[in-house]
């Protein structure tokens, strides 16, 4: 892609590409997966439930089949200082029958039974892809068990074939709004919100270290470690910092409109991105004080892992790396934490990127680097391959690619266990991709 060219295509709604010959088509985003060219991105209900899950104690009620259920923490990852309960996952398991004469009165039964063994304080109810073909009214049958129960009973409309994963997003997000509720007058409190991190690792219990150190108190985590309490506490704040801005910046958009709270967007992963992230957000505090905190504590904390990252780059200078995730937040950072590195990305792809993501890729990408959009197994295949790539990252679904070409792999998704966010996450990552990357098993293959 030839950069000078790019950019006097601005204004346009896509982007076009080019090859060595000139024009060669045109790149789109942010639009459904084309059917029947398979996809590697996960449904509605499978991103709505990627938001809420990691609430701790709220309950999840899956109103479709069992195998809707099979989503549940596992898979999930995400780490609380307190309640377990997010953890179990319920459905009303439909069958056959209720398809033909509605899962309604199942639905019914099976919020009462929750209520009655363990008087939860929220339940959400996920409509999938069934529910979203019978018709049942969730939102009637929902609105009916707070008023039997006095406790909230909100639906997330989430049938699988009503978006994509960013719709689920949405829908999740939308949730939480209605769990927020109205704007009060009730005074602000001085603390920021966090919102986008699912503490994957424990990973929002770093940063939220970070900003405890600067003076910075967090008053709900949206959703990793977050609690039905402070998350309906969180309209007086008075900042949102939004780490996955793909997931929750619709959220904290919507939040900026009903209750005056201004956000900023960030990312933690790597040196750079944390270094400026924290400065944002100094700036953003406009005090003086956090500011001058915030540049010792960079100066100290690159000084403590610079040693680290020097091994780490003698060793991985040179190779390249291939992207493949769920956002553009986290595939910006990701090329940058690579020239970190000493490496080069040679394929760059999100699943839900929007255009402003792939603006900046372009920005940082190297000319002959391949920007992918929602691509599908064969299409990754092909382009690692192409661009001999040494590392592939991703997430599950990208595992099996990369292995069966014989390709290094590191998992930068939900089930991953060790943290890669903040300055120990930079070195984990660094780590990790040297293992990957120098094993001699490859040399076998
Ligand atoms: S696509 Fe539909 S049936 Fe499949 S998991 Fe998603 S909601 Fe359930």
């Amino acid at each position: 892609m030839e950069n000078k060219k790019v950019e006097v295509l601005e204004e346009r709604e896509d982007f076009v590409c080019y090859n060595k010959k000139g024009k060669s088509g045109v790149f789109k985003c942010d639009t459904e997966s084309v059917s029947g060219a398979v996809s590697q991105r996960a449904c509605v209900y499978c991103g709505a439930r990627v938001v809420l899950n990691p609430i701790t104690d709220a309950y999840h009620l899956v109103h479709g089949p069992i195998g809707c259920s099979s989503y549940t923490w596992d898979i999930r990852g995400s780490l609380s200082s307190d309640k377990e309960i997010y953890r179990n996952s319920y459905s009303t398991d439909l069958k056959e029958k209720d398809i033909i004469f509605g899962g309604e009165k199942k639905l019914t039964k099976a919020i009462d039974e929750i209520v009655l063994k363990h008087h939860p304080k929220v339940i959400f109810v996920y409509s999938t892809c069934i529910v979203g073909v019978i018709g049942d009214d969730t939102d009637a049958i929902c609105k009916a068990a707070e008023n039997r129960h006095n406790i909230r009973v909100i639906p997330v409309k989430s049938p699988g074939f009503a978006g994509n994963k960013s719709t689920g997003y949405k829908a999740a997000c939308n949730a939480i709004l209605n769990l927020i509720g109205e704007k009060t007058d009730e005074q602000k409190i001085h603390a920021a919100n966090y919102l986008g991190d699912f503490n994957l690792a424990g990973e929002s219990w770093i940063i939220q270290s970070y900003l405890k150190k600067l003076g910075i108190n967090v008053l709900a985590k949206i959703t990793g470690d977050g609690n039905i309490d402070e998350l309906v506490k969180a309209k007086r704040a008075t900042l949102n910092i939004v780490q996955c801005a793909g997931s929750m910046g619709y959220l904290a958009e919507r939040m900026e409109e009903i209750y005056g709270i201004p956000n900023v967007k960030i990312s933690f992963y790597g040196l750079e991105d944390t270094r400026n992230s924290l400065l944002k957000i100094a700036d953003i505090l406009g005090n003086e004080d956090i500011r001058e905190k915030t540049l010792k504590f960079i100066e100290e904390e690159e000084s403590k892992v610079k040693k680290d990252l020097e091994y780490y780059r003698n060793r991985l200078q040179g190779k390249s790396a291939a992207i493949y995730v769920g956002g553009g937040f986290k595939a910006i950072s990701l090329i940058k934490q690579f020239r970190e590195l000493g490496m080069e990305t040679v394929m760059v792809g999100t699943q839900t990127g929007k255009k402003g993501d792939y603006d900046t890729i372009r920005s940082l990408a190297k000319e002959g680097t391949v920007i992918l959009d929602d691509a599908n197994p064969a299409e990754l295949e092909k382009f690692i391959l192409e661009k001999g790539a040494d590392i592939l990252v991703g997430g599950v679904k990208e595992r099996p690619l990369a292995y069966k070409l014989g390709v290094a792999f590191c998992d930068h998704n939900h089930e991953r266990k060790h943290a890669l966010c903040g300055y120990v996450g930079a070195v984990n990552f660094a780590k990790e991709i040297d293992l990957t990357v120098n094993s001699p098993v490859w040399s076998y293959l």
